[in-house]
């Protein structure tokens, strides 16, 4: 008997576990497992989403999905004294996930399968055997190798809408917010209801119907998540510190009142603003707010980019570690292949670029401006400018 455990492949589709799992003829069962370090409390509207999504797979299965909740090993334990069986599931790169596995094997019999990622951790790796650090070079390689067959047709509406209409003008579009151009699979993707191998396919086979250029643009994105992932699988401690170490020792300020002004949208500075608006009201962000409201935090208002992803971590329906960390760590200058620490976003020019005519801004501040700006831009620009120049320069 083989128990199939879905965990962050939330769908029958396309899904390499089962598909291998099914290929041996042997008797099936399921289970999901809620597992409070992976379905965490503290951000409830990432929880429903992914538990609205393990309710589909149930429907999907007749409802033969068992729905356990607690710590996988004790749980596999009870199992255990009253039959035998094998378990089946699709790797994760997270530390914790890593550790989880690793006990899960060492008591039974285990069999595990690439299916989140398109390559994974050693797949692409520098001629030296070690990971690469910069994502053009990292991406060279990622686009030439081989991609995974799909195991199964994958259909989902948000993916085929898309398809058929974003995806040629993705890259023009996808830095404007108010146009809502870019896929929002990032959920999707992240629970696995919806198969990267698909959403890869899709676009490709697309790129190749049209050979329309935009579409690599969105497939360079896939690769950026496979990069970010394979950094949190190689270097775990980027989990809870700066990965430049030497960025380790900033004094942050850390100012309460300031954190607070962020986290509300209360900055005074409209575009910020509209982002952690945007951010607390839907449990998303257009991916160029996430970036500004990160340079923001950290550079202008002195603060611990720490902080800033907790809170994104509290507020994201797509919360993901490796890539909320990887993109935090980008941000703040603290990370692999990162903005330079002297690039900082200007959020005026930043609106007049990418939101002329406001209305991202009057979609979520809905001219509820606040009491003026809390911090003077160019003051604390410079002042981040020297202090990190003081540290010396990068190696
Ligand atoms: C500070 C910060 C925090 C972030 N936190 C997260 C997070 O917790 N979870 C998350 O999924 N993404 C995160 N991102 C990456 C990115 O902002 C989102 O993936 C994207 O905005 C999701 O919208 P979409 O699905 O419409 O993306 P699209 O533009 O349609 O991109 C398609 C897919 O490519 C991947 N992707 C796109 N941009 C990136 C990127 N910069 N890095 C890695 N993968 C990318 C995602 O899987 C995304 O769904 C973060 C970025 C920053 C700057």
């Amino acid at each position: 008997m083989i128990y199939i455990w879905f965990r962050k492949d939330l769908r029958i589709e396309d899904n390499k576990a089962l598909y291998m799992a099914e290929k041996t003829g042997q008797e099936l069962k399921y289970i999901y497992i809620m597992d409070k370090n992976v379905l965490f409390d503290e951000n409830p509207r990432r929880k429903k989403f992914i538990l609205d999504r393990v309710k589909g797979l149930d429907d999907k299965l007749d409802g033969k999905l068992i729905i356990e909740e607690g710590n996988p090993i004790d749980i596999f334990r009870r199992f255990k004294k009253l039959e035998e069986f094998e378990i089946y599931f699709n790797r994760n790169y997270e530390p914790y996930e890593i550790e989880r596995d690793k006990m899960v094997a060492a008591e039974f019999e285990t069999h595990s399968f690439k299916d989140f990622v398109l390559h994974e951790r050693d797949e692409i790796l520098k001629s030296d055997g070690n990971p690469y650090k910069v994502f053009t070079a990292y991406y060279n390689k990622w686009k030439e190798k081989d991609k995974d067959i799909e195991y199964g047709v994958s259909k989902n509406a948000i993916l085929d809408d898309f398809i058929e209409n974003g995806v040629i003008k993705y890259e023009t579009t996808r830095d404007y917010p108010n146009l809502d151009s870019t896929s929002k699979l990032s959920a999707y993707i992240n629970c696995g209801a919806v198969s990267i191998r698909a959403v890869y396919y899709r676009a490709y086979e697309k790129y190749l119907d049209t050979k329309n250029e935009e579409i690599l643009t969105f497939i360079k994105q896939l690769a950026w998540r496979d990069f970010f992932i394979q950094i949190m699988y190689h270097y775990p401690r980027a989990e809870k510190e700066a990965f430049i170490t030497k960025y380790k020792n900033i004094k942050w300020e850390n100012d309460m009142s300031k954190i607070e002004a962020w986290k509300k949208g209360e900055t005074g500075f409209d575009f910020v603003d509209a982002g952690m608006k945007e951010l607390n009201q839907t449990g998303y962000m257009h991916n160029r707010l996430r970036m500004l409201v990160a340079s923001f935090l950290v550079k202008n208002l002195n603060v611990d980019w720490r902080i800033g992803e907790a809170y994104f971590r509290e507020k994201l329906i797509d919360y993901d570690l490796a890539l909320n960390n990887g993109g935090w760590q980008w941000s703040a200058s603290t990370g692999v292949d990162s903005v330079p620490y002297f690039r900082i976003f200007n959020p005026k020019r930043q609106q007049e670029r990418f939101d002329k005519d406001k209305g991202y801004i009057n979609k979520y501040l809905k001219n509820n401006f606040t009491n003026g700006e809390i911090v003077d831009y160019n003051e604390t620009r410079d002042n981040y400018k020297n202090k990190i120049k003081s540290m010396g320069e990068e190696k």
